[in-house]
């Protein structure tokens, strides 16, 4: 996919599901009904190995297995490690838990007020406004209750969760996730939108969906529609691979844009799925193409069941520093670190500063050549007032 042939080349079509009308397959309500969910649907098209067979029989223990006809057709049946497969069909590792990981990572039930609505910073809440989605990614941080294979019981409660909003006026942000929030009903997405754009204080509603990407025909004119009413509402999708933005997804990436929805995008590192360089340049030019800018690139959570796609932090680096100077800076995403326990989001950088020191700082650019540049102004050291010298060298290549 690194030709430039190739970055206009976008998959399209309905392939094992080409003789269904196309109506119905543009149609999100049938593409759920008819999603695989079980080992032996999947087994209907390609063989699954025997650890990805074992995955199957637990995965309604752990998180259900769900995949859209539409998401399931950018398999590679031919390829045990094609990196759309490691995403969605469960393995057994899924069930060993490793020493470091944990149920909750982020700490998220420790700050939720009421039920589903996660205040940890002070001026922005999480709401989690329903525990289903339309795939599950076999890596998902909420795993313990999204899909509700756990037991956990999870019962979003809507008023609550507004009423929480509207009496904390120093709440100014909200983020609509779950489970994906654009499977609700468009009459409910409505409701619950109008009723926290009514709230004075609420400055940004933004939602993270990963709709876009495994159901891009629920990006329908009447979702937009809602949408535009309620303007503005930000969005982040999450694909993670270059293979994931097809024609149909850039199709509803641009209903989204031209419904005046600024589209971000959340990609999670993965071993074996987009831990590469290469890889990551794809995407990340892919979703510029469509309108969509590279926000956040996560490292994995913790989470249980996830050492087999966890990639080592350094990967993370070695990507952002392959980008920076590499490629347009829109397209770089901001690594980040969730901090276990509910530590918050912490950028992590691969180090440009080499010094800090009274007179100037020195930093390295993405070639590896030292500058320095000067801290004083107008001759006056950060704190002093000491004058610089005439022959001081400011902003000067030292190799
Ligand atoms: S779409 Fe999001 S919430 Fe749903 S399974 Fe994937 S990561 Fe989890």
């Amino acid at each position: 996919m690194s030709s430039a042939n190739s970055r206009r080349n976008w998959y399209r079509g309905q392939g094992l599901w080409r003789h269904v009308p196309a109506e119905d397959w543009k149609n999100w309500g049938w593409q759920l009904k008819n999603r695989i969910t079980t080992e032996e649907e999947v087994e209907r098209y390609f063989t699954l190995s025997p650890e990805e067979k074992k995955g199957c029989y637990f995965a309604n223990k752990k998180l259900a297995l769900a995949i859209t006809p539409y998401f399931f057709n950018l398999i590679d049946f031919d390829d045990k490690d094609c990196p759309i497969r490691r995403q969605v069909i469960p393995r057994i590792e899924e069930m060993e838990t490793s020493p470091e990981e944990m149920l909750d990572p982020c700490g998220e039930d420790d700050h939720m007020p009421v039920p589903g609505l996660v205040h940890r910073y002070p001026d922005r809440v999480l709401f989690l406004v329903t525990d289903r989605c339309a795939a599950y990614c076999r890596y998902c941080t909420r795993s313990r209750l999204v899909s509700n294979s756990q037991g956990y019981d999870f019962h979003p409660e809507f008023e609550q969760g507004i009423r929480y909003i509207e009496s904390h006026p120093e709440i100014r942000d909200v983020l609509l996730s779950g489970g994906d929030p654009l499977l609700l009903a468009d009459r409910k997405l409505d409701y619950l939108l109008g009723r926290l754009r009514a709230i004075d204080h609420l400055e940004f509603i933004r939602i993270g969906s990963r709709i876009p990407i495994f159901l891009p025909q629920r990006i329908t004119p009447e979702l937009c529609d809602i949408f535009r009413k309620h303007e503005p509402i930000w969005m982040s999708i999450h694909a993670n691979h270059p293979k994931e933005c097809t024609f149909e997804v850039k199709e509803a990436c641009d209903r989204l844009s031209r419904a005046g929805v600024p589209l971000g995008n959340q990609s999670v590192l993965l071993r074996g799925v987009n831990d590469n360089v290469d890889t990551m340049k794809d995407l990340v030019h892919r979703l510029l193409q469509m309108r969509v800018r590279p926000y956040y690139l996560y490292q994995c959570d913790l989470i249980t069941g996830s050492a087999h796609l966890r990639a080592d932090v350094l990967k993370g680096l070695e990507i952002i520093e392959n980008l920076r100077g590499h490629t347009s800076g829109y397209a770089i995403p901001q690594f980040v670190i969730d901090a276990p326990g509910g530590g918050g989001k912490v950028p992590i950088n691969p180090e440009y500063v080499k010094e800090i020191n009274d007179g100037e700082i020195v930093i390295r650019n993405y070639e590896g050549k030292t500058f320095n540049y000067s801290r004083q102004v107008g001759g006056v050291k950060p704190g002093g007032t000491e004058q610089v010298p005439e022959e001081a060298p400011v902003g000067r290549v030292m190799d």
